[in-house]
C-alpha cells in the first residue's frame, strides 16, 4: 500500500481544535502517514507530535498549507470525502493501490474547486455526519482493517485486553 495523506480544509483553530485533533489521531491509528491542515495551528501540531512521540510511528503534521497548491501539485490520487459523492463500495475498487493517496475532508462548506480537483468524490453513506467518522470508515475499508493493531514501536504500547489496562513502557 502506498502512503496515505490527509488534507483537512476549513480548519478554524478555536472552533475545530477537538475535531481536527481527532481527524489526525483517527487517521494515524488507521494507517495514514500524515496530515496537512490549511490554517496554521501550532497547538494542534504540538498535540499530535506529542502523541506520536509517546505512541510511536512516523505520522507527520503540517499546518498553514495552501490547499489549492496541494491539490494542484499532489503526485498521486485525490479522494474527496463528501456525502454527495459516489458510493464508497463502488468507489473503492477504482482507487489506486499503487499511487500515493490524498484524502480530503472538510469542516464547513467545501468549495467547488475541491470537487473538480478530486479524482474520486466518495460518500460514506448519503447522510450528513462527521469528517472523523467518514475518514475512519473509509480508511478501515481501504486498508481492510490491517492497521488497527500494527506495531508502532512506541515509548508506550497498549496491549489488547479483555479487562483491565495493560501498557508496556520502554525505558531508554
Ligand atoms: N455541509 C458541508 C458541505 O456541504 O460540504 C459538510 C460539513 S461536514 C460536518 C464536514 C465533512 O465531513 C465534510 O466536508 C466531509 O468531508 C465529511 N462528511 C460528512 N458526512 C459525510 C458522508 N456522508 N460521506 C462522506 N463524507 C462526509
Amino acid at each position: 500500500m502506498p502512503d496515505i495523506w490527509i488534507l483537512r480544509i476549513g480548519h478554524r483553530p478555536q472552533r475545530d481544535k477537538r475535531v481536527t485533533t481527532h481527524v489526525a489521531l483517527s487517521s494515524r491509528a488507521l494507517g495514514a502517514s500524515g496530515i496537512f491542515v490549511d490554517a496554521e495551528d501550532r497547538t494542534l501540531e504540538e498535540n499530535i507530535r506529542s502523541v506520536v512521540g509517546r505512541f510511536g510511528g512516523n505520522y507527520s503534521i503540517e499546518t498553514g498549507v495552501s490547499w489549492k497548491k496541494m491539490l494542484k501539485e499532489f503526485d498521486g490520487e485525490i479522494i474527496h470525502l463528501t456525502m454527495y459523492g459516489q458510493r464508497v463500495d463502488e468507489a473503492l475498487p477504482k482507487v489506486s493501490r499503487d499511487k500515493d493517496l490524498l484524502i480530503v475532508v472538510g469542516a464547513e462548506k467545501v468549495p467547488p474547486d475541491v470537487y473538480q480537483a478530486a479524482d474520486h468524490n466518495v460518500s460514506v453513506g448519503n447522510q450528513p455526519h462527521s469528517e472523523i467518522a467518514a475518514l475512519a470508515i473509509f480508511l478501515d475499508r481501504l486498508t481492510d482493517g490491517n492497521n488497527l493493531y500494527s506495531d508502532r514501536d512506541g515509548q508506550m504500547t497498549v496491549l489488547p485486553n479483555e479487562r483491565g489496562k495493560t501498557v508496556v513502557e520502554k525505558h531508554t
